[in-house]
């Protein structure tokens, strides 16, 4: 879909997309323009997406959130939309002060067209004829990331961290090989530096891995971003608006010379559990309950049950999570379709952390090493899910530092 609306450029097109911490205060827009100007000067003709100046679209939430936490719908997905609009604005001014010619875009200026799922919409198509024509003119668009339109002229989102979704599709719309993703940091590291002291930088990670990292909680790509980049084999490259050099490429398996087993050790702080006892044995209950999870675009995570408590064999205990800003959504549902007698405890405080590698899928014995760091250091598994690349456990906040340095330690990823 995204490749049929290209229109071919003859031109060095090449997508930068720079987060909130890039466009962070004006003096960070500055250094941003002077980069931009210095690419163009060097034969590229940039194209320009922007997140929202960071700790914006915190605030814009805590606004909605403060009048009503419940709601959901096309105002909150405006009100969160008007910070990349600044953004663009003011990227687009400090370009011009410096001589440069460019054009502040937003969504609905540039055909992002998007579904009407607001808050986590998905792009249906871009239309390039405008941006493909002011490149021409060497004439540099700054589009604004996040955003979208419907089909009847209503402004979406496309979920938190959504402006990496925007610039890979952007890129592939224009037939682009290449996107590149500015943020605070210099390179994708193999744990949070901030959790785990001794993380390394990661030359290289495949789009699987990078896909997995995303869906456990590392914020370094949205995973639509990466989705798309694997789908149309666009590479990203993931490196810092505050230094010169290369970060970490995001790519196809087969580009790359050598997969350690595991390449990162990734966590999510964010994460909730809930607990229902005793709730109907069978299948029946639970397709109901994550069906009507599902309507409200809630991503449940990992589901487990076990025997209740109670004495009745048609009854059992379920445990599931969600993502912690999905919880007063989920535990309103929960209000609606549970009977009296079945008690939700909410457990607020966990984590997940997680193991990936594409190399895991050679190698036996992954997960043996993976729980016994576990059970060395009298940890409680709460919940446990695995897919061919990656294993998952949900932990007491509280533990995951310890856990986290270790398995960075036993899978050799320490520098
Ligand atoms: N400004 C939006 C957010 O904070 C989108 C983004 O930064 O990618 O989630
Ligand atoms: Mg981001």
């Amino acid at each position: 879909m995204l490749e049929e609306m290209a229109m071919q450029v003859d031109k060095n097109i090449v997508v930068k997309k720079f987060g909130g911490t890039s466009v962070g205060a004006l003096e960070r827009i500055e250094n941003v323009a002077t980069r931009v100007i210095r690419d163009q000067s060097r034969g590229e003709s940039p194209v320009i997406v922007v997140s929202a100046m960071s700790g914006e679209t915190n605030r814009l939430v805590r606004l909605a959130n403060d009048l009503d936490p419940y709601y959901r719908g096309a105002a909150y997905d405006m009100l969160l939309a008007s910070g990349e609009q600044v953004a663009v604005a003011l990227l687009t001014i400090a370009l011009e002060k410096r001589g440069a010619k460019a054009a502040p875009l937003l969504a609905h200026q540039v055909g992002i067209q998007t579904d009407a799922l607001f808050s986590k919409a998905r792009i249906r198509s871009i239309d390039t004829t405008k941006i493909s024509s002011l490149v021409e003119q060497n004439i540099i668009p700054v589009v604004a990331g996040f955003q979208g339109v419907t089909e009847d002229d209503q402004i979406t989102t496309l979920g938190r961290g959504g402006s990496d979704t925007t610039a890979v599709a952007l890129t592939a719309a224009l037939k682009g090989s290449a996107c590149e993703i500015y943020t605070d940091v210099p390179a994708v590291y193999s744990a949070d530096p901030r959790l785990v002291a001794k993380a390394r930088e990661l030359k290289t990670v495949t789009f699987e891995e990078m896909m997995e990292m995303a869906s456990v909680g590392s914020k370094v790509l949205h995973f639509r971003a990466v989705e798309i980049a694997a789908k149309y084999n666009i590479k990203i490259h993931s490196r810092s608006s505050f230094e010169d050099r290369d970060g970490t490429w995001v790519m196809a398996e087969e580009n790359m010379l050598e997969n350690p087993v595991v390449s990162s050790v990734t966590h999510d702080p964010s994460t909730v559990v809930i607990q229902l006892n005793p709730v109907p044995a069978g299948a029946a209950f639970l397709a109901n309950l994550f069906a009507r999870l599902a309507e409200k675009n809630i991503v449940v995570d990992i589901i487990t049950q076990s025997a209740s408590d109670s004495p009745s064999a048609h009854t059992q205990r379920l445990h599931f999570s969600i993502p912690e800003e999905d919880l007063p959504q989920t535990q309103k549902l929960l209000q609606e379709i549970l009977k009296n007698e079945t008690e939700v405890k909410v457990m607020r405080d966990m984590a997940k952390i997680s193991v990936i590698g594409v190399g895991m899928k050679n190698h036996p014995g992954v997960a043996a090493r993976f729980f016994k760091i576990f059970k060395e250091r009298n940890v409680d598994v709460h919940l446990v899910t695995t897919s061919d690349i990656k294993i998952s456990a949900v932990v007491a906040k509280s533990q995951l530092k310890e856990v986290a340095e270790a398995l960075h330690t036993e899978f050799d990823l320490d520098v």
